[in-house]
């Protein structure tokens, strides 16, 4: 799986997708750039959220809120003070990581034995029965699992007991080492806070230290009552947005799984106290059946309800994918009861409360929040419509089969050759489909060649205009996934393909 994610992230940079963010100058890291293709597919991610968010509900609404927000903003919503991640330094190759992460990867080392365990004594099982082997194994894959068990909960209680000198005994204890040095010499750990920051104003008229927006719910919070009162709405209602954020992670790795400038998706509903469990369990089942309907490998998508819980939230849960590297969180969904609203109260002086007419009560409203990253978003429908297929003809190709309604492009529009008229009229043809969707025209190289670059552009239909054109103007039509080829009347084709490729 680790090579398929290498040809991946090459295949998204090869094809225009993905790039990494000031390349010439070798990069920046944990940021990445949106090429010609990429850009397309993620316009095409973002309107698939609104509109079924959005258009689709009659009580939501969007905003667009600046990224620059009061300073006082993130006193109230916690971020100034907790919003850390544990650090800590190897002495030796003078690298800094993530605690947590090194503990993580520790428990996953164990699984990972665990499960070679199982999967080898189940091999045993069926070629030679020995019995005082199956309880060793036995015994062993269930002490690792108390093991991890273990870890685990000593490192959630030291760090909900802010107590750092554990943290830095347990990865001592479980004699975890650099892995580029392989040294086991570490500073003690601290906290880190992942909000970028920067001055506003001139120095001279007294700079004020900002943040840039770490998270883009805050931006629906204060404006909660502006949207409220101008649209006039009832409660329940929600607030949409869609918006870069940003977070100095420490831990750059997995592609655009976790960046320090992304996007995300968010929308805050707001309900009635004594509500908010029936609203919740609505927003799961909902943002479920939205990314199933996106219609790529369904077994790949699994909730996972958490225990532990944040200071703001009673339910959370997390929609996760299964990535090349596993499962993991793609979007979030909490229960944020009235902890935000009533934060910005305090803070601000301002009564952020709603009227309801129905019971005659005014009250703090609680609020739903389902949270995407649109990044992570991407990089799961890349890794899913990534394919490497051999051919019944012996070759081989690579193809995205992204879903054509979110491709990049839905049409490729192809002269057999560069004379004879055809691309001429292969120009008519693009002119006319170019009103309703994104067309390329091609002509440059053989023409199987070209179907090839447009498989791995995840363009799902190919247009060919050839000789019989010219004499009953019917064209064929190219399906990029089947690679099954259809005569049709050039007349049909906006028809046709609208069905198939438009949202
Ligand atoms: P993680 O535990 O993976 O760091 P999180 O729990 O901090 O994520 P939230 O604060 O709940 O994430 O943010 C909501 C969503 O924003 C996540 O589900 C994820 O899709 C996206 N997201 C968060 N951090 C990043 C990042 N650094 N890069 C890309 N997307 C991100």
């Amino acid at each position: 799986n680790e090579d398929l994610f290498k040809n991946i992230i090459g295949h998204a940079k090869e094809y225009g997708y993905v790039f990494q963010s000031s390349e010439i100058y070798d990069g920046l890291s944990a940021v990445y750039d949106y090429g010609q293709n990429g850009v397309e597919l993620k316009k095409n991610l973002r309107e698939y959220w609104w509109k079924a968010m959005v258009q689709m509900h009659e009580n939501i609404v969007g905003i667009d809120a600046a990224i620059f927000m009061h300073p006082t903003t993130w006193k109230a919503s916690g971020h100034t003070d907790a919003f850390n991640d544990p650090l800590i330094d190897n002495k030796t190759s003078k690298k800094r990581y993530r605690a947590d992460v090194l503990i993580e990867d520790w428990v996953e080392k164990i699984r990972q034995k665990i499960d070679k365990e199982v999967t080898k004594a189940e091999k045993r099982f069926g070629e030679a029965f020995n019995k005082e082997e199956f309880l060793a194994t036995n015994q062993r894959v269930l002490a690792n699992q108390a093991k991890i068990d273990e870890v685990e909960n000593r490192f959630k209680t030291a760090m909900e007991n802010e107590d750092l000198a554990d943290v830095k005994q347990l990865i001592i204890d479980l004699e975890i080492a650099d892995p580029i040095s392989g040294s086991k010499d570490w500073t003690d750990v601290r906290q880190f806070n992942l909000m970028f920051s920067t001055e506003m104003g001139s120095t001279a008229e007294g700079a004020n230290k900002i943040y840039l927006r770490p998270e883009t719910a805050q931006g629906i919070f204060v404006n909660f009552l502006n949207v409220q009162k101008t649209g006039r709405m009832k409660i329940p209602f929600g607030i949409a947005q869609i918006g870069k954020a940003f977070r100095n992670e420490i831990v750059a790795r997995q592609f655009i799984f976790r960046m320090r400038e992304f996007e995300q998706m968010e929308l805050q509903f707001f309900v009635r106290p004594g509500e908010e469990m029936k609203w919740y369990d609505y927003w799961k089942e909902e943002r479920i059946k939205w990314h199933k309907a996106i219609g790529i490998a369904q077994e790949n998508y699994r909730f996972h309800d958490h225990l532990k819980l944040a200071h703001y939230a009673n339910a959370a849960s997390d929609i996760e994918y299964n990535f090349p590297f596993g499962f993991k969180e793609l979007e979030g969904i909490h229960s944020r009861t009235d902890f935000d609203l009533k934060q910005h109260e305090i803070h601000s002086g301002k009564k952020l409360q709603y009227f309801d007419p129905e019971i005659n009560e005014s009250y703090v409203p609680y609020v739903i929040e389902t949270s995407i990253g649109l990044d992570r978003l991407f990089l799961s429908i890349l890794s899913d419509s990534y394919k490497e297929e051999q051919l019944e003809d012996g070759s081989s190709r690579v193809v995205l089969k992204i879903p054509a309604f979110l491709a990049p492009t839905k049409v490729a529009v192809l002269p057999l050759t560069k004379k004879d008229g055809l691309p001429e009229k292969a120009r008519e043809i693009l002119d006319e489909l170019k009103l309703d969707m994104t067309c390329q025209y091609d002509e440059k190289n053989a023409i199987g060649k070209r179907y090839r670059i447009h498989d791995a552009n995840g363009t799902p239909f190919a247009i060919t205009v050839d000789h019989q054109t010219l004499e009953d103007n019917t064209v064929t039509v190219r399906d990029r996934d089947t690679m099954e080829q259809e005569r049709m009347p050039i007349a049909e084709l906006a028809a046709f393909l609208d069905k198939k490729v438009n949202m």
